[in-house]
């Protein structure tokens, strides 16, 4: 019986056979072959895509959060605190529930999907909305448990990259060995961070040959790596990469450079795109700010000086699940039919 992340990879992990195991299951997520893409894109290379919103919360937060709240538990304390644009308060409400802890949110105002929204408030996790953006309430928090001596489980909390890195043994064990392109969204630059730690770990112990090139994007209006700089108003309807100053900014410039990659931008037309593609051809349904890992492939698939080599594997992290933003997904699709409830009047519409 499959236990959790932690249970697996322990020995790649910062516990010990005391360690009490805060998990709801998270990890072992599908790594989908995307064949219907690769007819559409019309490429000669394969494409997989790694269905992170299968985790329990729906994201891939979970994995972090599993670590984060079990070190958080082993060191005895009483509760947690984070910054979150929807998916970290959401895991984190979820998991301090699980452990026994109290759970503090901080959230931009407003700007938050419903979907995640529900899932802080139901885990009973104390939401505090400020008039102010993700970066302003990460400020906060980070003052705020240093103050008050709160655990910060914000991707800053090294635990929570720990969990995250795992993500990257699974991929190797799924394909037989490390991929040759990984396409993955950037926001507070956590996750790319932990896939690169995770991918250099299986390669020093001999457990794959290669190292994949991290090809990491952000929204062309929240994107301060590839500006080098930070950016005071972030926009993009990828609320979950609405971030204009990333706290591990340094660490996804070393995995780009390390490996070889990029960090760039997709504008939210080309995120929307690869939303409505993923969800039209392959039948999955992922959060706006997931596909922007596809919007960046198709991008480079694009590009006239970039060349994706013949019969190479690609991976793209899909990092959320689209019931989490059901608004955008009604605002990005054909409107509904309304007519009587009429045998022939239907018939005409549905026209064979
Ligand atoms: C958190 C999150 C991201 C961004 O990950 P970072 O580690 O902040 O770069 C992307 N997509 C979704 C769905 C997320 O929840």
């Amino acid at each position: 019986m499959y236990k959790g992340l932690i249970e697996k990879y322990k020995r790649f992990l910062p516990i010990s056979d005391k360690t009490e195991i805060v998990s709801l299951l998270e990890g072992n997520t599908p790594l989908i072959k995307a064949n219907n893409l690769k007819k559409i894109l019309n490429v000669n290379f394969d494409i997989y895509l790694k269905y992170e919103g299968l985790n329990p919360t729906g994201s891939f937060k979970d994995r972090g959060m599993s670590m984060a709240l079990t070190k958080a538990k082993e060191e005895g304390a009483k509760s947690v605190i984070c910054a979150s644009t929807g998916n970290t308060s959401a895991s984190a409400a979820a998991y301090s529930a699980r452990a026994g802890l109290k759970c503090i949110v901080l959230i931009p105002d407003g700007n938050i999907a419903f979907g995640k929204l529900s899932q802080a408030l139901i885990h009973n996790a104390k939401v505090i909305a400020i008039n102010g953006n993700f970066d302003d309430a990460l400020k906060i928090v980070r003052e705020i448990s240093e103050k008050l001596n709160i655990v910060l489980v914000n991707s800053i909390n090294p635990y929570r990259i720990e969990g995250q890195k795992t993500a990257s043994f699974e991929i190797i064990e799924d394909l037989g060995d490390a991929p040759d392109y990984n396409f993955i969204p950037v926001g507070n630059a956590g996750n790319i961070s932990a896939y690169w730690k995770g991918y250099k770990e299986y390669r020093k112990n001999n457990l794959s040959t290669k190292l994949p090139k991290m090809m990491g994007f952000e929204a062309a209006g929240a994107a301060p790596i590839v500006l080098g700089e930070p950016i005071e108003k972030p926009e993009t309807i990828a609320t979950a990469i609405k971030i204009g100053n990333p706290a591990s900014w340094k660490s996804a410039e070393e995995a780009r450079d390390e490996s070889g990659g990029v960090i760039d931008v997709v504008t939210d037309e080309e995120i929307l795109s690869a939303y409505r593609m993923l969800a039209k051809y392959e039948g999955i349904f992922c959060e706006p700010a997931s596909s922007t890992s596809l919007a960046g492939l198709i991008k480079y698939i694009n590009k006239k000086d970039f060349e994706i080599e013949k019969n190479t594997k690609v991976v793209c992290i899909l990092t959320g699940h689209g019931l989490k933003d059901p608004d955008n997904a009604i605002k990005n699709s054909d409107e509904i039919i309304k007519i009587k409830a009429d045998i022939k009047e239907i018939e005409k519409i549905i026209n064979f």
